[in-house]
């Protein structure tokens, strides 16, 4: 197969195929407030749905899940509570420095970042040690702000189908963003993970039921390329 599978081609035919539960995305569990959905992300880094809300729902038992909050408790005892998604010293310490830009220069309220330019707020973001651009980009796709946050699910995704010949982050994202009206960038990239989980798995994906197999380029090498 020579030429590339247009992008939103692939998201039409997934926005027919793909139901959304979403109930079961990890940063729904913190509501509607925007710095409690930052700390359900950075929870969520490198591990499942389900370590990541029990974690989330251990925080917010025992307390608040504010900047103000969040810079008083100290880092052993946050890193205690979060235990469950793993990497607690990383995550707890990114939790830490990210309350503490938003106390010292937003005024306690991570949603100010919504006035800024996206290039901004996603610098402003990606300033503080251990927020990576993935967790930036979800924070300002929630903000409103026309970003494309890749997960390992869509990066392998979009490899596979060769709509990329990486799996580079900024790589994907470009080729989605580019394709893309900005108001479907989010319902995309949840509609991409769901399918991630369901069909297109890491392992033994489903491609004998697949939407996108007569465009896939995975499918029409038999497997080559992009395996991950
Ligand atoms: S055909 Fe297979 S590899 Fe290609 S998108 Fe579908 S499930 Fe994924």
């Amino acid at each position: 197969m020579s030429s590339r599978p247009d992008p939103r081609e692939v998201y039409r035919r997934l926005r027919r195929a793909v139901k959304l539960r979403r109930q079961r995305f990890t940063t729904l569990e913190a509501g509607q407030d925007i710095f409690a959905k930052a700390v359900a992300t950075i929870l969520s880094q490198n591990t499942n749905d389900e370590n990541s809300i029990a974690a989330y729902q251990e925080l917010s038992r025992n307390l608040e899940v504010t900047p103000e909050s969040m810079l008083r408790i100290g880092l052993e005892e946050l890193e205690n509570l979060i235990r469950r998604a793993g990497l607690q010293r990383q995550k707890a310490r990114a939790i830490k420095n990210l309350a503490k830009k938003v106390v010292e220069e937003l005024d306690g309220d991570l949603a100010r970042l919504a006035e800024m330019d996206t290039e901004e707020a996603r610098e402003w973001l990606l300033g503080i040690e251990g927020i990576g651009k993935k967790t930036a980009d979800i924070i300002l796709i929630n903000l409103g702000h026309p970003t494309f946050p890749v997960d390992t699910h869509i990066s392998r995704i979009t490899c596979r189908l060769g709509i990329t010949d990486s799996r580079r982050y900024d790589e994907v994202s470009k080729a989605w963003i580019e394709a893309l009206d900005p108001s479907q960038y989010h319902d995309a990239h949840l509609r991409l993970i769901a399918f991630g989980r369901t069909v297109c798995t890491s392992r033994n994906p489903r491609c004998g039921d697949c939407v996108l197999n007569d465009i896939c380029r995975y499918y029409s090498e038999d497997g080559q390329g992009c395996k991950a």
